[in-house]
Formats: C-alpha cells, structure tokens, sequence
C-alpha cells in the first residue's frame, strides 16, 4: 500500500521560464490549501470545487509566516485520472533554483515527502496505469537523442511492445493449458498426438519471438545509433566527409598526409537517425608512435563498427595501404566511396566491386557534394531495409527486454527439444512456463521487486 505523498522538482535544473513542483498523494489537497494563497477568491480555496475540472489557479507560495515565496499557476488534479492515478498538485512558478528549493521545502514541511528517482511513475505503474514496459518508455522518451529514438519509445510507451508480447504469452498460456490437461488426464491414445501438436504450437511460439528478436537488433540501432567508422588513406577526404555529414566545420582538414592523427569521434543526425562516426588516421605502416596509437585505434574501430565507409581517391590508383585496408574490412558491412569524382577517375566502380564484393559503391565529391544524399540512403536502408523488412515488426530498444525476449526463446527451443524427445509432458512444461513468466517480466506481471525498484532507480528525480 501506497499511503504517503510525495513531491518533487519535475522540471529540469537550471534557469527556465517555469519551473514546476509535484506532489502525489492523499494529501496532495491539504498541502496545496497549506501553501497557496489566491489572487482571485482567497475564501475559496478550502474548497475542492474552487480547482476542479483541472482549472490553474492565479497565486502565492507562502511560507509559514505568510510572506511571499512566489508567484504561482495552481492546479489540483484528482484521483484516478492523474499521471499517477493518484490526487496530484502541480505548482508553476518562476523557473527559478532558488524558488524551486524554496517552494518544495515548504510543501516538505507541510507533509510531503521527497519523492525518490522515478517515484511518480513508479506509482503510476503500481497503481496499474502504465505497466512496467511503458514505465520504461516514458524514461527512454525523456532521453531520446534523435527523431527515431522518440519514436520508437512513444509507440511503447502507447503499448505496442505490451501487445506484442501479451499476444505471445497469449499463445504460450494455452499449451500450458493443453498440457496440464493431459498431464491430469494421460491416455496413452491421445499422447502421439499431443506430442504433435504441441511440436506445431511451439513452433509458431518460436516463430513470433523470433520476430520480435528482429525488433531488438533494430531497436539496438536505434537506441544505441549506429557505429560508422570512415577508413581510408591519408589525404583522401575523409575529414571532409565528416564535415559534411557533420553539417560543420569541426575537423580540420589539411593537405598534409597523415593530420588525423587519433581517431575522432562525433555524433550526426542523419534522416532522424543517430550516427556515431569514428574519422581514423588510416592504416598505413608507420614508426610514428602517435601515428601507430592511432592506427591501432582505427584496427579496434574497424571490428566494433555497424558500417565501414572506405573512402577512396579516385584520382590516383590503388596503393599498398587500401590493398590492406581491403583485407581488413572484407568481411564487413561497407560503403565504398569513390571521392575526389570531380577529378580525372583513375579508379573505376567495376574494379571496387571486384575488389570488395557486396560493398555499396557510391561516387562522392566532398567538394561539389555529389553523392552526399546516396549515403543518407544507405544508412536508412540499412537500419531500415534489413531487420525491419518483416513490416509489422516492433522495435525493442530496452536491453532488459531484449534479454527477456532472448531468454524466453532459449527456453522454448529447449521446450521443442524435449518434445521431440518425447520427455514427459511435466519436463517439458518446465521450460514453457519458464518462457511464459520471462514474457511476463516485460510487462511486470511475474517481476520481482527488487528488479522492479532497479528499474526506477535509472528514471530522473520528479519524474
Ligand atoms: P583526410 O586526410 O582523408 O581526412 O582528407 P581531407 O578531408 O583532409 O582532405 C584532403 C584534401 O583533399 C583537402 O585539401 C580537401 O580539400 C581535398 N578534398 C577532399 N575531398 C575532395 C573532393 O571530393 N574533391 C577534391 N577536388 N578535393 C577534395
């Protein structure tokens, strides 16, 4: 049981133009009549009808002397249509630290208690408005960096991912259903034909989260953004590729071979999607040893890396070095570059192609912008085109839930195993369940408590 009122800063830290308190709880109302005096009708602010319909009301904060602490918009919210489903009390005043402080050390001392890290929608989740995968949404929401980011935490936050996983258990429910009727009532007949279809449910059950699986490495993309590492000899634009995608001139580009000399790292939008990019210093053998510190770092770059964009100087033939960048990245996702393309091409597509099959091969030209757009989209293509083309797919982007999800198929293809074993029907519903509550986690239906405290622990305070 939840019993007390808690409150809090909800808005960010800093200087703003409003700053916002708020307190949930039973005692929302008697703390909000404590502190605030009207502008408007003084005599009516003991009265609930004075706020309700949600109405901001025009006033003060005043301390316990009745002195001024701010002026303030007042709105008392009650149970259960609340962000909380409790009776809730936000205060708007100036966006200031110190009237902030001010105003909750006063609604403190009337009775509210600080509220810890995610506590409000931490209550909004044990009050069964949100449940815990939506909870976890609204704090992917909050610290969403790119346009897909948000997207993908507002539509679990609206329930896809409780859908999707609820359709699942759904399914799992019933063979756990077929099974233990068969295992109350065994008949040697029937049991051939349990086995079968049994084998053809959790077939289909693998299936779904297999599907959901994809979402996951999509969700990954998204939440993490996608690693792109830029190689490629000195001198042959790489720098000026950064810039561009960058939208600005942060990298300095020389003409003297060998300027990037550690890898740099940044992080660009491109089409609402997050991308880390990593410039290297190239592979080149050198005795340099701050050279060769970089060129470690760009081997290291290469392996981590989603993508590989291999920039190349079409103006002047291959040389050793992009002979053992090539052996390098061979067995990576690549995006060659034929850059400089505004000069006489000493480098053909076809002979790249030969060179690295599978890789992209796009003509650029740093200097005119050719090109640019294209890798735009290959890299759309590529968060997109390849783990989402199942159209109806969700995107997972918790890794909690990403672990549950794989766990749970684990424990179904164990459960596919034994029943193709023929084991008995209570071993193989082991893993079955197993599977069932590993769902249920994703939702908070079977998660304990210490995990559920975790998972608020990450939220900010006020939130
Ligand atoms: P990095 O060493 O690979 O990072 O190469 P930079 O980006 O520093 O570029 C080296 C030189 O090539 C600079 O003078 C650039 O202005 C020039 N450059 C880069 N891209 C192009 C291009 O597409 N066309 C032409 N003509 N010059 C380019």
């Amino acid at each position: 049981m939840i019993n007390d009122t808690i409150a809090a800063i909800a808005t960010a830290i800093g200087e703003g133009g409003i700053g916002i308190i708020r307190i949930s709880g039973e005692d929302s109302f008697d703390i909000l009549k404590k502190v605030f005096r009207s502008v408007e009708k003084q005599e009516e602010v003991e009265k609930e009808s004075f706020f309700l319909g949600r109405k901001l009301r025009y006033g003060h904060v005043v301390d316990s002397e009745e002195e001024i602490i701010d002026e303030v918009l007042a709105v008392y919210m009650k149970a259960p249509k609340t962000y909380t489903a409790e009776d809730v009390v936000e205060i708007y005043c100036h966006g200031s630290v110190v009237a902030l402080r001010k105003i909750l050390r006063r609604v403190l001392t009337c009775g509210a208690r600080l509220a810890e890290r995610g506590e409000f929608t931490k209550r909004a989740f044990l009050n069964g408005r949100l449940d815990l995968s939506q909870a976890e949404a609204v704090m992917d929401l909050i610290s969403a960096r790119s346009d897909k980011a948000y997207g993908s935490a507002m539509s679990q936050l609206q329930g896809e991912l409780s859908e999707g996983v609820d359709i699942i258990r759904k399914f799992i429910l019933d063979v756990l259903v077929e099974m233990t009727v068969n295992i109350d009532y065994p008949d040697e007949d029937i049991e051939e034909l349990t086995y079968r279809s049994l084998i053809k449910s959790l077939l289909n059950i693998k299936e779904q989260l297999e599907k959901l699986r994809k979402g996951a490495d999509t969700g990954k993309l998204i939440r993490e953004g996608l690693g792109v590492t830029i190689i490629g000899r000195p001198n042959v634009g790489k720098s000026s590729l950064m810039n561009r995608l960058l939208g600005e001139s942060r990298v300095i580009v020389t003409d003297i071979a060998g300027t990037t000399r550690d890898t740099i790292e940044e992080s660009a939008n491109i089409r609402g999607i997050e991308v880390r990019l990593t410039d290297t210093a190239g592979i080149r053998r050198t005795e340099d040893t701050i050279e060769k510190i970089g060129i470690e770092k760009s081997l290291e770059s290469i392996n981590t890396a989603d993508l590989i964009i291999y920039v190349v100087n079409a103006g002047e033939a291959l040389t050793e070095e992009d002979e053992k960048i090539i052996e390098e990245i061979q067995y990576k996702k690549v995006i060659i570059l034929l850059n400089k393309s505004d000069l006489d091409k000493k480098v053909s597509k076809e002979y790249m192609a030969e060179k690295l099959p599978g890789a992209k091969i796009i003509l650029t030209s740093m200097k005119t912008g050719e090109g640019i757009s294209q890798i735009g989209d290959e890299v759309e293509n590529m968060v997109y085109g390849g783990a989402v083309a199942q159209g109806n797919s969700v995107t997972v982007t918790n890794t909690r839930h990403i672990a549950l999800i794989e766990n749970a198929l684990l424990s179904i293809n164990e459960a596919i195993e034994t029943t193709e074993l023929k084991e008995a029907l209570d071993i193989i519903e082991i893993d079955v369940r197993n599977a069932y509550d590993l769902l249920g986690e994703i939702t908070g239906e079977t998660t304990s408590d210490d995990i559920i405290n975790e998972v608020f622990a990450r939220f900010c305070l006020g939130k």
